[in-house]
């Protein structure tokens, strides 16, 4: 359940204030509404409630007033009529191919998506009947020559994890609609603060509360925010039946994170870019992943796209002269921390440092992984907000042993 917010306030401005209305105790901080059903006025107001006739709530698999305010702060800060939030970044996901897709239709999604999203949709869809075409994600033409005249959704990802290749969701958004189809963006990992797909075409943000949304590494969450109807029509029969509802404790911890969103992710950025230029610049790296370093393939791109910041995640190569050699001295990196985490999580205010290749990346082959760009010396870093004097340090200590 939404109701559009008023659009004369700046997105800054809503991040803080867009909420269902006060108690009638004034509380100033958003009330959590730990409940799972809503008493009922009266029988005949039920029986409208429940015949979808009259707003109003009834039971916690429909709709919570905690999880409206998360839903109505996050279509206004990507700028959508309506928003959906679900359990989990993946439910999310499912949530949207539920209700948009049957059997026989076909959908394109770049390879280099997150893996979860690639096996739900490209294995688990497939045993439905629904049918998948995996493209490469910065190559337009190949997204353009795998419509057919079953396409109904293009799914696309910008920056992607780890290697944050940066896609032209306009472009992308042009070979939908002339397919008659819908363009759905995962907006994890710039987020609303630096990236509105609407604002480029985009039909569907889908989003990953648990990453930066959240901010802090509390709670799963997720969300698909997308147009009144599509919200009503759509996703709202199938989660009513379906369940995969978010918690309203865990959307009023996404809620509260979204009011600092802007600042966090301005201030990681900043010291992600720090990062990438020194380890550019590191006698043991062997090359940086970044999209704010000019040496990036789609670094102009993504400055316009991206509000001229390169997000918080970067990914980097260490200097080997094998893939055996490259993973010794990846895990050596990554042993020698002392302050910084081993998480394969993201979008935290503590810098979280994962390695792909034998964890998101780690079920693939060595040639599916050197396909993918993943060598055994990447490592991936999403910078939090420690100083980033200490970041270095806790790097150089493992980097000093290779170069
Ligand atoms: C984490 C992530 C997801 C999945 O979200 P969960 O909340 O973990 O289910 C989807 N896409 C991207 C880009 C992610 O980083």
């Amino acid at each position: 359940m939404t109701s559009t917010p008023p659009k004369a306030l700046h997105p800054d401005t809503l991040a803080v204030r867009a909420a269902v209305p006060r108690s009638s105790y004034g509380e100033n901080s958003e009330a959590l509404y730990l409940t799972s059903g809503f008493v009922q006025p009266d029988a005949d107001t039920s029986a409208r409630r429940f015949a979808g006739e009259e707003d109003g709530y009834t039971y916690g698999r429909t709709s919570n007033p905690t999880v409206t305010s998360l839903e109505m702060r996050l279509a206004a800060m990507e700028g959508t009529e309506a928003c959906m939030a679900t359990s989990s970044g993946m439910s999310a996901v499912m949530l949207m191919c539920f209700a948009l897709l049957k059997s026989g239709d076909h959908v394109i999604i770049s390879q280099s998506m997150f893996g979860s999203t690639l096996k739900l949709i490209g294995s688990e869809f497939a045993r439905f009947g629904v049918q998948t075409s995996i493209v490469p994600q910065t190559d337009l033409d190949a997204w353009r020559r795998a419509v057919t005249p079953q396409t109904r959704l293009l799914f696309a990802e910008t920056p992607t994890n780890p290697l944050t290749e940066v896609c032209d969701i306009a472009a992308l958004a042009d070979i939908a609609h002339s397919a008659g189809a819908w363009l759905a963006v995962d907006n994890c990992f710039a987020s609303p603060a630096l990236q509105r797909p609407v604002e480029y075409g985009a039909d569907i943000i889908m989003h990953s509360g648990t990453k930066f949304l959240d901010g802090q590494g509390r709670v799963m969450a997720g969300a698909l925010c997308a147009p009144q109807t599509m919200v009503t029509e759509k996703f709202l029969p199938v989660i009513k039946n379906a369940g995969m509802v978010l918690s309203p404790f865990n959307a009023w911890v996404v809620l509260k994170g979204l009011e600092t969103l802007g600042i966090r992710i301005q201030a990681q950025s900043a010291q992600a870019l720090a990062l990438a230029q020194w380890l550019e610049t590191h006698p043991a790296v062997a090359r940086v992943h970044y999209p704010g370093l000019p040496s990036h393939p789609q670094h102009a791109l993504a400055m316009r796209q991206m509000s001229g910041v390169g997000g918080a995640v970067l990914s980097f190569e260490v200097k080997s002269d094998s893939p055996e050699q490259g993973r010794v001295r990846a895990f050596q990196v990554l042993d020698h921390l002392e302050v910084m985490s081993l998480c394969t999580n993201l979008g935290d205010t503590k810098t979280l440092l994962a390695h792909p290749a034998s964890t998101s990346h780690g079920k693939l082959s060595e040639t599916q992984r050197q396909a993918a760009g993943i060598g055994q010396g990447l490592i991936r870093v999403a910078v939090g907000l420690e100083h980033l004097h200490d970041i270095r340090t806790d790097l150089e200590r493992g980097l000093s042993l290779i170069a």
